[in-house]
């Protein structure tokens, strides 16, 4: 039977005042999805473009791609999941800022009784971004040094963990000191202020002038140059995100001038496409957390109906950590 959920709704793209909370339709799920009443809800960086129209979709539409929950009603195909399963996704199509949705199952797993709702809906995203980014695009080494940009953020944190357990010093940024001190205490080895120091000067000078081989960098167009400073002869520049502004205009010959450099401009969704790489990246997420490796971060929760409240906080560099849409 169709229901009708609480669930926010774009009809042109905007800032933060597009997003309306509206009653929308349920029905029952397709044959490859399964039905989650949802208990939490995380926020991301990738909800600003889709709402702000940098990333494009055909309107109206939901926002938001992760969340945890319980199975509420499980499509005819569906063999993984079951009704009353606890179970979290962090890379669906968009519409999670909801009571209640239909995900495609390939999206969903169970979540670890050991890791709460809350915790689940803050981590999947982000942390399987650091899963492929640390293991996959660039599979880190114990004893390497990096640098990861914005370390005191949703993903920055769980990195700079991440990073940590495996044996390396990360090198993070941030905008201030009390970022900077957040960042230190989840693991990152040193922190340099970029809206007040030389990032270049400051990685040549941590790392006894030999730069480091590799940098994570979400902020975009503002550090993309810096970036590349930064980086040892034949490094990899792992440009993920567009915080400051898309990088454009990029002439390849840049690469050659600073050293054969290599970039790539990765996403989540390439990483986790199937189930079975689903699973493994988060059992792998979720073993580092049972594993106290990695600590959850909530810096700070706003009710479903404040989305656009929190749009503005995370745009406006004010949070810290992951952000939660609390359900009633
Ligand atoms: P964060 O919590 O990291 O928030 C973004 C941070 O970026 C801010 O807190 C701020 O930290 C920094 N920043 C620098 N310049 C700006 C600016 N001009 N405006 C706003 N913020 C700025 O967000 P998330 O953890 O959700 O995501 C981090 C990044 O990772 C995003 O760019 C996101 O798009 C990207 N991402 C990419 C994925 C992929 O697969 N490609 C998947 C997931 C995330 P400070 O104040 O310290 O500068």
């Amino acid at each position: 039977m169709t229901q009708q959920v609480k669930a926010i709704r774009i009809e042109a793209n905007g800032g933060p005042e597009a997003m309306k909370l509206a009653m929308v339709d349920l029905p029952p799920p397709g044959t490859d999805e399964v039905t989650i009443r949802q208990k939490a809800v995380g926020l991301n960086f990738i909800d600003i473009y889709f709402r702000s129209g940098l990333y494009k979709q055909s309107l109206p539409h939901g926002l938001g791609c992760e969340a945890s929950g319980i199975v509420e009603a499980v499509g005819a195909n569906v063999r993984h999941l079951k009704v009353g399963d606890r179970v979290a996704y962090g890379q669906s199509p968009l519409g999670a800022y909801a009571e209640a949705r239909n995900v495609p199952a390939n999206f969903v797993v169970k979540l670890p009784s050991a890791i709460s709702f809350e915790e689940g809906a803050a981590i999947m995203l982000k942390g399987l971004t650091a899963q492929y980014l640390l293991r996959q695009t660039y599979r880190l080494q114990g004893g390497e040094t990096i640098l990861f940009h914005a370390a005191a953020g949703g993903v920055g944190l769980i990195a700079c963990q991440w990073a940590k357990a495996l044996g390396v010093k990360v090198i993070g940024t941030t905008s201030s000191p009390e970022k900077a001190a957040l960042a230190k205490a989840n693991g990152a080895w040193e922190v340099i202020d970029y809206t007040r120091e030389n990032v270049a000067e400051r990685v040549l000078e941590l790392t006894g002038g030999n730069k480091v081989p590799v940098v994570y960098d979400s902020v975009g167009k503002d550090t993309w140059l810096t970036s590349l400073d930064c980086l040892q002869p034949r490094g990899l520049m792992v440009s993920f995100g567009n915080a400051s502004g898309p990088v454009d205009g990029v002439s390849l010959g840049i690469l050659a001038s600073k050293g054969s450099l290599y970039v790539t401009r990765p996403m989540l969704g390439d990483h986790v496409a199937t189930q079975e790489k689903m699973a493994a990246a988060a059992g792998e997420l979720f073993d580092m957390i049972i594993a106290k490796n990695i600590k959850v971060h909530i810096g700070q929760r706003f009710p479903l109906h404040e989305a656009g409240k929190a749009h503005a906080a995370l745009a406006g560099r004010q949070t810290r950590g992951a952000t939660i849409l609390t359900l009633d």
